[in-house]
């Protein structure tokens, strides 16, 4: 979870997703619906499969124990190589060096290493020279060192070099200029998008569709997307009458200002049933979920508002009688 996403962020989901999955058997044989829904909101959701399928690896393959070495913790989906060497060097004292964006920053300044860290050579350069620096004893105090320094010492944008144990040696340090190091990465310029989101609900029951297996929000339940209104109509001429048009609202993501639009449309019975042959054929893998269904599977943090604010103004007693699901 810590990948990508701060710890206050984080430390909720950690709670509840260990509350839930208190160990690896119980992960690996969850629903992997149910591991979605636990991590929605987190973002970058390949972490939460890898993280599964890791775990079904352990069970499965491993006999339930987990790898003792960073070469066999570094073959585990979703763990990369200096992930691995943290968790050996901590948990098994093995000499193995890391490599996050916190230390390449530390090693580029401490070294006066220019040029993009994220290019194949300069990263090639900053793995020798990590794997070059670990001590010979020592190695869990060392790469903690080496984490908090980044963390809290050699920030990014006001490195505390009054303060740092490394600046007698350093040669960002000493050429007065720290921030020059890492060079920055250039940013592909964001981008903007604009969508359409169908919400189509009989009773209680709302049709949900699943994503596809590669881009935003890969493999997640959501509404059914269309680049504009006019798409969403010619794709589905059966809909009846006039839509309620929802609030739009910006969705950011890391490249992206994401500006979605939702429709609402409430079938009658007759309409739903009119209406099922083009959603089988437009989405045969979509289906008819109740409101509150679909808050426990896996679905994008937008989404999740609009079901919460859906939910909380329909009644109880209207929701008995609504549809439940099928489709
Ligand atoms: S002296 Fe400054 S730039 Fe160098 S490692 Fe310390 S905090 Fe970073």
């Amino acid at each position: 979870m810590l990948q990508q996403t701060q710890v206050g962020t984080v430390r909720d989901y950690y709670a509840r997703f260990l509350a839930r999955f208190p160990d690896v058997r119980a992960l690996a044989a969850a629903a992997p619906d149910e591991v979605l829904a636990l991590w929605s909101g987190l973002g970058y959701y390949q972490r939460a499969r890898h993280l599964q399928r890791a775990a079904q690896v352990v069970t499965g393959e491993l006999d339930g124990r987990f790898p003792t070495s960073a070469a066999g913790w570094q073959a585990l989906p979703g763990v990369g190589r200096s992930t691995a060497a943290a968790i050996a060097a901590f948990c098994f004292g093995e000499r193995a060096a890391i490599l996050d964006g916190n230390v390449r920053r530390v090693l580029a300044r401490t070294h006066g290493i220019a040029g993009d860290p994220g290019t194949a050579a300069a990263r090639e350069r900053l793995w020798s020279l990590a794997d070059s620096l670990l001590p010979e004893s020592g190695i869990e105090a060392y790469t903690q060192g080496l984490m908090d320094l980044g963390a809290e010492v050699c920030l990014p944008r006001a490195p505390r070099c009054d303060t740092c144990p490394l600046a007698m040696l350093c040669v960002a340090h000493a050429r007065g200029e720290p921030l020059a190091y890492p060079a920055r990465p250039r940013r592909a310029r964001r981008g903007a998008r604009a969508s359409t989101w169908l919400w189509l609900q009989a009773g209680d029951a709302l049709w949900l569709v699943p994503r596809p297996a590669r881009g935003i929000w890969s493999g997640l339940w959501s509404l059914p997307e269309f680049d504009s209104p006019e798409a969403l109509r010619a794709a589905l001429p059966g809909l009846p009458g006039a839509p309620r048009q929802g609030a739009a609202f910006v969705h950011v993501l890391t490249h992206l200002d994401w500006t979605l639009q939702p429709l609402y449309w409430a079938l009658r019975g007759r309409e739903r049933r009119r209406l099922q042959a083009e959603l089988a054929t437009l989405w045969p893998d979509g289906r008819w979920v109740a409101i509150e269904e679909a808050l426990a599977l896996g679905i994008p943090a937008p989404l999740r508002r609009l079901l919460a604010d859906a939910a909380a103004a329909s009644p109880p007693a209207r929701r008995e009688r609504g549809a439940r699901s099928g489709g």
